[in-house]
Order: C-alpha cells, then structure tokens, then sequence
C-alpha cells in the first residue's frame, strides 16, 4: 500500500516520534506499516522516509539508495557527494552515537518538501545505531551521502526540517535546481555557496 506523504505545514512533522517497544516491533500492524514505509519510498523513488512523514509518530525511517538512481548522474557529481548505491535499510529507534566534526554542503530535497531544494551543512560521517525490522541491533557507519540520508531521516524523528538548517538563500524550485546545479561541482557552486552563507 502507497502511503500519502505528509507535507511541510501537517501537524505530526512538528511533533517528536516516539519509541517503539519490542513487542510493538512484532506486532502485525508495525510489521506491515514497515513494508508500507518500503513501497512508499520506492513508488517516490526517494531515499529515505521516516514515520512522521507518513502519518505515524513513531521513530521508524527507511533508507536505499539504489543503483538505478545514480546511473543518470555524472560520475565526478557522484565522487564528489561520496554517494554510492545503499541497500535498503530498515532502522527502528535510531540513535546517531557518533559525528564527524566536520560540514559537508550540498544540496538536498524532502519529500515533504515537495518541489524545492537547498544547501544543507551536514557531518561527513555517522554511526547510528538501532533496531532492524526482527528487534536485532543494528550498527552503520555511514559516510557520504549515507550519512547525509540518515541525519535527514533521524532528524525528522526529532521533528526538524531541513529547512530549519538550510543556507536559506540557496533554497530553490527543483526546476531551477535541476537547470543550473544538479550537475554542477564546479568552484561556480562553492562561490555560490560562500556566498549563500
Ligand atoms: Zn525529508
């Protein structure tokens, strides 16, 4: 089942999600609402989705990062976004124990976004740790675009938006997006963002 996608302005993206316990991990209705996560962000042809995001507070996101949406992307784009194919990870509770110090900017969308993107500052690497879909613990350490994802997706949990750490003078339609930055690593878009700052 498709799932609608909540958008910026409903309520439960502002709310904080909560934790589930292990016997609500194993119940039918979580079992399946985490194959409905999976079939959203797949007919999206997103990367990542949490809970909120789909109407249900509680803290579940859902990454993949498939081989088929990076083949339209230049290779040098793809090297300089440390991004490479993620197979589907389910992560229950997530906890983000570990941070690189350092900032890493690019662009990002959100499906509750619809329609824009903008410069996000985020960790070049984390570790989350949490729960798969069975209650087993599960550890990633994540870098590039990964990590990206999963400080997108975690933060929706803690009812942040991107746009609340955005360069918001970089925020922008898709269209635009799309016409004079998406394959673009030049020194035009580092220019473009010392300026944004
Ligand atoms: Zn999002």
């Amino acid at each position: 089942m498709i799932l609608k996608v909540e958008q910026a302005g409903d309520a439960i993206l502002r709310q904080t999600a909560r934790t589930l316990t292990q016997s609500e991990i194993n119940s039918k209705q979580v079992q399946e609402f985490i194959d409905y996560m999976v079939e959203t962000l797949r007919d999206y042809t997103g990367v990542g989705l949490a809970a909120p995001q789909v109407g249900s507070n509680v803290r579940i996101i859902v990454v993949e990062d498939k081989d088929d949406y990076l083949k339209d992307i230049p290779a040098n784009v793809l090297a300089v976004q440390k991004r490479r194919p993620v197979a589907l990870k389910i992560i229950i509770n997530p906890v983000i124990t570990d941070s690189s110090n350092d900032d890493v900017l690019f662009f990002e969308g959100c499906l509750s976004i619809d329609g824009f993107r903008a410069i996000v500052p985020r960790a070049t690497s984390v570790t989350v740790t949490g729960l798969d879909r069975y209650g087993n613990t599960v550890s990633y350490d994540a870098d590039g675009w990964f990590a990206r994802i999963i400080q997108h997706e975690v933060d929706h949990l803690n009812c942040a938006l991107y746009v609340d750490t955005m360069l918001s003078k970089t925020f922008m339609t898709d269209t635009n997006f799309k016409k004079h930055w998406a394959k673009s690593t030049s020194s035009k878009l580092s220019e473009y963002i010392e300026e944004s700052r």
